[in-house]
């Protein structure tokens, strides 16, 4: 059930239906808009059509909405107007302008990060993506650099004035990567691993979640809920394709994927052509249409050298590639009402 409070409702007021929800043994979440507060609250009422009318009655609610759909809290029902997740002064998803992150699939070493952090922040990236925790398939892959990798990727980004995307795999270290990065990634292989989720809904750093490799959008909302309701309402949602029968691409990119979930969720939503097809030539086209068709942003795999990539060297976009990528995107970020970021200013 969603409570709707007046616009300019009194702290008072706001207090008295906290107090009631909390009498109840119910749990509230208050989300402040530019307009009005609204409060979601979750747990399992005993009789809801009086619950309804005795929320209904308190001084400053102007409405109460009940929810009938498993995810309630992300829902749009909840938060009619669009979240814009904040990650530092002048980086944000979900405002006017598109975020994109871009960098290695893998954090290889020192160089390897300078080199294209300050790459992808002269094209105009803002946040720079590496993973020190990789997900392999195979337990004989690269599994990443761990903490060593974590801090190249912090160095690389301060020097070139970018934020940090990184992926945790694992609840046991959850606070060893949120000392490092800005956006704490989960990947789609763990978007149902709930443990994580909800560990990941107890720090302190923004989430990207990814779609799982066969989950449907429901479940991918579901899972947004579990890292909500758990305290992070900093959550960014990433279409990065899902399991099909054509062999043709990597993945089956679902870009309809991003206005079917802005049309359920008030949660940005970027998209990931990399892992979305698997093929370095089909990566400019999708990044093209996806910030078309109105994702808040983009990630992309980017090497210096992508034949001797540790992982994911055939999705990944040469340097110069990139910065030709990101001249393409702006004037179409444009006709559609958006902008790319402003260039990163690097630390002095
Ligand atoms: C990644 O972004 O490095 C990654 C492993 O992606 P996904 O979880 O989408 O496969
Ligand atoms: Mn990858």
């Amino acid at each position: 059930m969603i409570i709707v409070m007046r616009p300019h409702a009194a702290e008072a007021e706001l207090d008295a239906v906290t107090t009631l929800i909390a009498s109840l043994a119910l749990t509230s979440h208050i989300s402040r808009g530019a307009e009005r507060t609204i409060v979601g609250v979750v747990g399992a009422p005993a009789d809801k059509e009086t619950l309804l009318a005795q929320f209904a009655g308190l001084d400053g609610v102007e409405s109460v909405v009940p929810i009938s759909k498993s995810f309630k809290l992300v829902s749009r029902e909840a938060r009619p107007e669009r979240t814009i997740v904040r990650i530092k002064p002048g980086i944000s998803f979900g405002g006017t302008e598109i975020a994109v992150c871009a960098g290695p699939c893998s954090v290889e070493s020192r160089e390897q990060l300078e080199t294209t952090a300050s790459a992808v922040a002269a094209a105009g990236a803002n946040i720079l993506r590496g993973g020190a925790f990789k997900p392999r398939t195979s337990p004989y892959a690269f599994q990443g650099l761990g903490e060593e990798g974590l801090k190249y990727l912090r160095d690389a980004a301060d020097r070139n004035g970018l934020a940090v995307v990184t992926e945790v795999l694992d609840v046991r270290d959850v606070e060893l990567v949120s000392k490092y990065t800005d956006i704490l990634q989960i990947g789609a292989r763990n978007m149902q691993n709930f443990t994580l989720l909800r560990e990941v809904g107890g720090a302190r750093v923004p989430a990207l979640l990814k779609r799982g490799i066969a989950a449907t959008i429901d479940e991918w909302l579901m899972a947004a809920e579990y890292i909500y309701v758990a305290g992070n309402h900093q959550i960014v949602l990433c279409e990065r394709g899902i399991r099909s029968y054509d062999q043709a691409t990597r993945n089956l990119l679902d870009l309809s994927a991003v206005p079917v979930a802005q049309g359920l969720t008030h949660l940005p939503v970027i998209v990931d052509p990399s892992h979305g097809t698997g093929i370095r030539n089909l990566v400019a086209p999708m990044s093209l249409a996806a910030v078309a068709g109105g994702a808040d942003g983009l990630i992309i795999e980017v090497h210096p050298n992508p034949a001797a990539a540790f992982s994911d060297g055939p999705q990944s976009l040469t340097l110069p590639m990139f910065a030709e990528l990101m001249a393409r995107i702006a004037p179409v970020a444009e006709a559609v009402g958006r902008k790319l970021p402003e260039p990163a200013t690097a630390a002095a």
